[in-house]
């Protein structure tokens, strides 16, 4: 299994992974298979979506923290329940097809590691599966 280091810098924020899930790809150059990427945390998540206009990360991300305030009347006595939330909510793994050696990804889709009570280090588990 691989590793990505993120260090994020803002309380909550989307973290474009791509470039990094895919010199992990080259590393293994596999043909055809699964590429897992795996968060291992409670209060951060992985999701797919548009990386051509970074608005549409920031409407995301505007509407994640809208739909779930951070002063919200929760019971979690750490008082990050708003990022515990945001975190089921979105997901802690994503699995992308590997294509020909690459990731097959659409043409406007990016990998985002998303961060809920930042900042803060964080990792990020990629595991490459290959298929016959
Ligand atoms: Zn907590």
């Amino acid at each position: 299994m691989d590793k990505i280091q993120v260090t994020t810098r803002s309380h909550t924020e989307f973290i474009d992974i791509t470039r990094k899930v895919d010199e992990i790809l080259e590393k293994h150059s596999m043909k055809e298979g699964i590429c897992y990427i795996y968060v291992p945390h409670t209060t951060a998540a992985i999701t797919i979506n548009e990386n051509a206009d970074p608005s549409v990360q920031e409407d995301i991300l505007h509407d994640l923290n809208r739909m779930v305030p951070w002063n919200g009347h929760y019971t979690h006595s750490e008082g990050n329940a708003a990022a515990h939330i945001k975190s089921t909510l979105v997901g802690s793994s994503v699995s992308v097809p590997v294509s020909s050696g690459k990731l097959a990804l659409g043409t406007w889709q990016g990998i985002y590691f998303c961060e809920f009570d930042g900042p803060r280090r964080r990792e990020v588990f990629v595991q490459i599966l290959k298929s016959e």
